[in-house]
């Protein structure tokens, strides 16, 4: 159902005013986790400032090592929807367990799957059944086929509004985080009739190069960009090393939407 084949139209996904799949270039911003309210405020903010319609942040945070920050939960989506209302901005937040969905449905605009979660099916499956969009972010080894597989567990049940967001894939390069495989970009928009984004924060992992990233996303036809962005990146609780500040953030901006309006 996902093909370009059954559906040759773009699937438009509409979150508060932004109609990603448009042809434009539209954005997820927000920390990494949330933290506090005083940090998600300060964020939104920024982030409002430059036009930005979709707030992201962390509340169930999947870490890889069970020592580390494992996010606030409910009280974190509580403080992201606060933050989010104040400024006009919708939420994009990730879910890690069916059991979450429901409680969680009154402060989400968009479930986040995580790439940790891209085979979860009983959670795919679940995120089927919701009247709400969902943004399904490529597993941590997961070839192009596994992933449109993952999306069709989820259009198959029902929900259609899906937006695909390439995050990076393991391979033996170290210099950065993940590889950035930017040619599925263009292939998952060939094959399927999905937006596709892509997170210039989680595939690099170095703040050095978001904005080079970035650009290259939407040159080969990204319909948009997660970043996270942070008001004091060397506190943060989770991925300190690649989060922008504000200041950055504002410039990372200009120049984004600079390239952007030439596509
Ligand atoms: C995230 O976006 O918060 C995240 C944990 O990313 P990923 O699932 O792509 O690792
Ligand atoms: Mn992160």
């Amino acid at each position: 159902l996902v093909s370009r084949k059954k559906k040759p139209e773009d699937t438009i996904v509409s979150v508060n005013g932004a109609t990603i799949g448009d042809g434009n270039t539209h954005f997820v911003m927000g920390p990494c986790a949330v933290e506090s309210y005083e940090q998600v405020e300060k964020v939104a903010e920024a982030v409002k400032n430059k036009g930005v319609k979709l707030l992201r942040g962390g509340a169930f945070k999947p870490r890889t090592s069970p020592y580390d920050f494992q996010g606030l939960g409910l009280e974190g989506l509580q403080i992201l929807k606060k933050a989010a209302d104040k400024h006009n901005l919708a939420v994009v937040s990730e879910i890690v367990n069916p059991a979450h969905l429901e409680e969680a449905m009154d402060y989400l605009d968009v479930v986040q799957i995580g790439a940790r979660n891209m085979q979860n099916f009983e959670l795919l499956k679940a995120a089927g059944d919701l009247d709400k969009p969902v943004l399904l972010k490529r597993g941590l080894s997961a070839t192009i086929s596994e992933f449109i597989n993952a999306a069709e567990y989820i259009i198959s049940r029902g929900n259609g509004n899906i937006i695909l967001c390439e995050r990076g894939i393991r391979t033996y390069e170290k210099a950065t985080r993940n590889t950035l495989d930017i040619s599925a970009v263009p292939i998952l928009k060939q094959e399927t009739h999905l937006p596709v984004m892509v997170d210039v924060t989680h595939s690099t992992g170095r703040r050095d190069i978001l904005l080079p990233a970035a650009k290259a996303a939407i040159a080969i036809g990204a319909d948009g960009v997660m970043a996270e962005v942070h008001p004091d990146p060397a506190v943060a609780l989770s991925d300190s090393a690649q989060q922008m500040d504000i200041p950055m953030f504002n410039t990372f901006m200009d120049e984004v939407i600079d390239v952007a309006n030439k596509f």
